[in-house]
């Protein structure tokens, strides 16, 4: 029988590919991260056992605890926010970190990488909606960011991240997820060596199908799958 958490997962599944096909894209395109802050082992384990191969965790400690001690073979991503004292372990515990919006914790998250002998693959947060509450760089100031992290020789950037600013209705969401695709758009046509651009990391439970019909390769989805978070 399927877990509810696995039905959950069916079910957006589904809702992702009708997306993908609206807007002309392959379903395959787009990746389901599950979101599992707060959310315990065992419904990790249900997530896992449906075919989700991507967990975003949002603090260090919690995330450190999982992955040390969960025996499983997926792939970690780390979506909160980073205190660059916190890099080290950012690099050992991470496949990608998806938040980094300043030169100084792209070059803490470099030095360690290097350190440990591995290259980082990052995404570029960007704040499109500009307020000031929201962590991510300025759209404006987001090609110039990448042009300086390129440099780095233990980063290899992948694409950008955003969050919308908060809203109910999900339409509303539509016009920042575009803006993330033109930003990247611009970002391309500037040939920057030894960077890629597929990523565009957005969409979370209530807008993931609005930002896969905006382009959305990886959607960080945690309450449509485990229910709502207890803090
Ligand atoms: C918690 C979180 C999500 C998931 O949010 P839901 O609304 O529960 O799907 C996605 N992205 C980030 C950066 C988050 O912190």
């Amino acid at each position: 029988m399927m877990s509810a958490v696995g039905d959950n997962i069916q079910k957006i599944r589904e809702e992702i590919a009708k997306a993908a096909l609206r807007s002309g894209r392959e379903p395959s395109a787009v990746r389901l991260m599950a979101v599992t802050k707060t959310v315990d082992d065992d419904r990790i384990l249900e997530a896992i056992e449906a075919g989700v191969d991507i967990m975003g965790e949002n603090y260090i400690q919690e995330a450190k605890r999982k992955i040390e001690t969960m025996d499983v073979t997926v792939k970690w991503h780390m979506i909160g926010h980073l205190q660059s004292n916190k890099a080290k372990y950012a690099v050992r515990l991470f496949d990608m970190v998806h938040s980094v919006d300043r030169m100084g914790l792209a070059a803490e998250l470099d030095k360690r990488s290097a350190a440990a002998g591995r290259v980082t693959s990052i995404l570029i947060e960007v704040n499109v909606s500009g307020e000031e509450s929201k962590r991510g760089v300025r759209s404006d100031d987001a090609p110039a960011l990448v042009r300086e992290i390129a440099r780095l020789d233990n980063l290899s950037i992948r694409g950008l991240m955003t969050m919308p600013p908060w809203c109910d209705d999900p339409e509303d969401a539509r016009p920042y997820f575009a803006a993330l695709r033109e930003l990247r758009d611009r970002i391309v046509a500037e040939e920057i060596p030894g960077i890629g651009m597929r990523e565009l990391s957005m969409g979370m439970s209530g807008d993931y199908r609005v930002a896969v019909e905006e382009g959305a390769t990886i959607v960080r989805v945690g309450t449509a799958i485990f229910g709502a978070r207890v803090y």
